[in-house]
């Protein structure tokens, strides 16, 4: 799950990480009072930021400093209800709903911080670049040398003398080491304690006055221990999710809404995954990944259909159950209940194997509706294919 960088803020400052003063508004009117009280405490400027799910916000016209509260004002009629384009938005870009309004820093370096599990130690790692402020993934595809790492022991922590080598990496002054440990320690704390999957700093900055500053913010949760974190789980915002991977969580299906024309519905992870693969590689493109998981409902199944066809693109769609704990007469009574329920017009090609698969078969063979049925995977594939290209 994703947060706002005013929601990230708002965490890391309570384990005590640095964060410029500032405050969330959702309309004018309150972006306006922010403003005016940060004026009043004695801000020199303040910076309008847009909150969207998506990073790239500066470059796209959506982060903008004003040294008062006129040019603030402008600022935020200009970006509040503004369609944000960023390198990770997309084409269409995402509407401006909420706005961060904040308290100026005074920048001398900017900097990066990144912790992310690496999945092949199993271990949280740390990464800090003097590279701060830009495209952390093109540093890393360019000039990779440029991203200094220190691997963390879950057992032990982050040790002060790695987060002491991460701060004469970043070429901190001796007056900024100390601050630096307790910095990246409580970044750690926090990335552990939420059970983050990943947090970036970018940029994390140093001041003319030699302070230290989580300048963005952006935390990703690990999904599957949300369970344990109902405070954190709050933080959503479905605003900034595609509406049909909205309405799939609902009904527990795990569906990711991509761009191609052949709707997928398969059981288990690792089957959706290679089902994309070979509609791939049979000339077609997959539009979407869906597990309706190992235990799916009638319901279920019928719901998949609704969400699957009420993307615009989809042409065909391909079936691929293997029959374990699903059996595979069910899934062909909740099928063909669905395509009767919602007069289904698009071609559907399934492969079938598993439990009760000759029941399942006999179930769709007497349904009286038109499915075609590959006898492998591959020749599904092909079929699926076909059936999507004819329907253009
Ligand atoms: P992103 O583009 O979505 O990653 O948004 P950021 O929060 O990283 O902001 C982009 C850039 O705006 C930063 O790299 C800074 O250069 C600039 N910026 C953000 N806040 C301030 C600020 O308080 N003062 C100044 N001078 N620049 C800022
Ligand atoms: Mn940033």
């Amino acid at each position: 799950m994703k947060i706002h960088e005013y929601q990230a803020k708002e965490i890391l400052a309570k384990y005590g990480v640095p964060v410029p003063r500032g405050e969330v508004a959702n309309t004018p009117e309150e972006a306006a009072a922010v403003a005016r009280k940060l004026f009043a405490e004695g801000a020199s400027g303040v910076v309008v930021k847009a909150q969207i799910h998506a990073g790239g916000r500066g470059k796209g016209g959506g982060v903008k400093v004003a040294k008062n509260r006129d040019e603030a004002e402008q600022h935020v009629q200009k970006i509040l209800g503004m369609q944000l384009i960023t390198h990770q938005t997309g084409p269409q870009g995402q509407k401006v709903r909420r706005l961060l309004i904040e308290e100026t820093a005074q920048i001398d370096r900017e900097l990066y911080l990144g912790i992310v599990l690496d999945r092949s130690t199993g271990k949280l790692t740390f990464m800090a670049s003097q590279a701060g402020g830009m495209e952390i993934e093109e540093v890393a595809a360019k000039t990779p040398e440029a991203i200094y790492k220190e691997s963390i022991d879950p057992a032990i922590g982050l040790g002060a003398y790695q987060a002491r080598k991460l701060a004469f990496a970043l070429g901190l002054k001796p007056t900024q080491v100390n601050q630096a440990v307790a910095f990246f320690q409580s970044l750690y704390k926090a990335t552990l304690e939420t059970d983050a999957s990943l947090v970036e700093i970018n940029p994390f900055i140093t001041t003319k006055d030699d302070k230290l500053f989580a300048l963005d913010a952006k935390i990703n949760f690990d999904d599957n221990a949300l369970f344990r974190h109902a405070d954190i789980k709050a933080l959503r915002d479905v605003d900034e999710e595609d509406p049909l991977e909205v309405e799939a969580s609902k009904y527990s299906l795990n569906y990711i809404k991509l761009d191609g024309t052949i709707a997928c519905m398969v059981n288990g992870a690792g089957l959706a995954m290679a089902t994309m693969d070979i509609i791939q590689y049979a000339g077609g493109s997959p539009a979407n990944f869906l597990d309706v998981g190992g235990g799916a409902t009638q319901e279920q199944i019928e719901h998949a259909f609704e969400i699957l066809l009420s993307d615009k693109n989809v042409k065909a769609i391909f079936i691929n159950i293997f029959g374990g704990i699903l059996r595979v007469d069910r899934l062909a009574t909740g099928v063909v209940a669905a395509a009767k329920n919602l007069n289904v017009q698009v071609p559907i090609v399934l492969r079938l194997e598993g439990t009760n698969v000759e029941e399942g078969r006999k179930i769709l063979k007497e349904s009286g509706l038109n499915f075609q049925v590959g006898a492998t995977m591959k020749e599904a594939a092909e079929l699926v294919v076909a059936a999507a290209k004819e329907a253009k």
